[in-house]
């Protein structure tokens, strides 16, 4: 099969090919920020040394006087190395990760997401008492983990948290299968970063640039979608605050209008933010 092919199987009848996209193949760049397995490679990139790279990018853009930086564990980790790489800034393990709890935001309610990150995270005193720290982390949804993070380190004695993400601001919601939220969810889709800083108790906070991602994958910005972050869908998608995002029928039953399209850029593949 081929990007943007969908192949129809009907019982029988012969498979039919439909397209509903031309073939040019744009990743979804959420792969090599936080999903995809850190041994794996992908665009010929190994993803572990991407995120190492996009934390020295990070370092580099958005530095700041501290002791030491730390991961939110475990997928902050490479992003953190990078970040005290470029920084020269120690690295520790400033928080222990449960391993036998779930991962949060599979888990259904705000109330058990809540719970989750005080069951999941422990943070080490020793290594972050009267200390400033700068803490990794590879993307922030909806804020709430982010704030108990925060509120934890302080309690373990911590003098300064300062929150870096190694991502840009996910302002908009993702129509091709990737379980972000939706809009009204999505905490920068109606806060400022300095909003978003005094919601989650850090003494500042700084993404990366969409440049700066493309800077450590060294790759064009074609070859990605970063929908998610500004809103230039590769594919058109329908658009209804009414619906819910899965659902592509209409009350009647009838597909729904591919007429009214949000975002959609009127050349996808060329890079806005040059
Ligand atoms: S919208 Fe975001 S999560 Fe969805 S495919 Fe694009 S980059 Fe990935």
């Amino acid at each position: 099969m081929e990007p943007g092919e969908i192949i129809v199987l009907e019982e029988g009848k012969e498979p039919v090919s439909v397209r509903f996209a031309d073939g040019h193949e744009q990743l979804c760049v959420f792969e090599l920020i936080y999903f995809g397995r850190p041994d794996s490679y992908m665009l010929g990139r190994n993803l572990y040394e991407s995120r190492r790279r996009m934390g020295v990018a990070l370092a580099r853009e958005a530095p700041v006087a501290a002791d030491l930086v730390m991961p939110v564990p475990d997928t902050g980790a490479p992003a953190a190395a990078g970040y005290a790489e470029g920084s020269g800034l120690p690295y520790r393990e400033g928080m222990v990760r449960n391993r036998y709890s779930g991962r949060t935001f599979i888990q259904p309610s705000q109330a058990m997401r809540q719970r989750g990150v005080t069951v999941k995270l422990s943070p080490l005193r020793e290594v972050v008492a009267g200390k400033r720290l700068i803490v990794v982390d590879d993307s922030i949804v909806r804020g709430t983990t982010t704030r108990q993070i925060v509120a934890l380190l302080r309690k373990a004695g911590a003098t300064e948290v300062h929150l870096r993400v190694s991502s840009p601001p996910i302002h908009h919601p993702c129509f091709y299968g990737i379980d972000t939220q939706i809009e009204t969810e999505l905490i920068a889709s109606t806060n400022s970063v300095e909003q978003i800083r005094e919601f989650v108790g850090a003494d500042s906070l700084s993404y990366l640039s969409i440049g700066g991602v493309l800077e450590a994958l060294d790759l064009p910005y074609d070859r990605f979608c970063f929908a998610c972050f500004d809103g230039r869908y590769p594919v058109p998608v329908p658009y209804d605050t009414a619906r819910h995002k899965f659902v592509l029928e209409d009350a009647d039953g009838e597909p729904v209008s591919l007429g009214e399209v949000k975002g959609a850029a009127e050349n996808p593949h060329e890079n806005p933010h040059e």
